[in-house]
């Protein structure tokens, strides 16, 4: 089984490393970063799909081992009814929230081709102020509040 590194990413997208498949693994270790979000073990993702969307909407900050050295500020439904094929050929159907939910959404739309900066947070057409920050105004203001 495969692991990904805490603190490097807690998703990945078979096509972010050119393997043109609609696959994707996440896991969210218990020692996560992110103290709010609950433990997802090694999962292997076959053919997700979103079947249902929550209305209502949650803001986060996302980060991509596609666009390094960038967090985005991002408001994704907070809860999502899934389906995929996991790793022992089992169809599996669930509902997803949280952080869990966030982060099968961006693995997702790494499938269906869109990137977090696309998603990133705007009114009236415009970027939301603040929206958009370095990897290291990211540590410095956020990440160390949330731990
Ligand atoms: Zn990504």
């Amino acid at each position: 089984m495969f692991r990904l590194i805490d603190g490097v990413g807690v998703g990945l997208a078979a096509n972010q490393i050119g393997i043109d498949s609609r696959l994707a693994v996440i896991e969210i270790p218990p020692n996560s970063k992110n103290k709010k979000s609950k433990p997802v073990p090694p999962t292997v993702l076959i053919n997700p799909r979103i079947l249902k969307y929550s209305k209502d909407k949650v803001g986060g900050w996302e980060g991509c081992l596609s666009c390094s050295g960038v967090r985005f500020w991002i408001e994704r439904p907070k809860d999502i009814e899934v389906s995929y094929v996991g790793k022992d050929r089992e169809h599996v159907r669930k509902i997803v929230k949280g952080w869990e939910a966030r982060v099968f959404q961006h693995e997702i739309d790494h499938l269906n081709g869109i990137v977090c900066g696309e998603r990133v947070a705007c009114r009236n057409g415009q970027v939301v102020k603040g929206a958009v920050v370095s990897e290291a105004w990211y540590q410095k203001h956020v990440s160390k509040k949330s731990k």
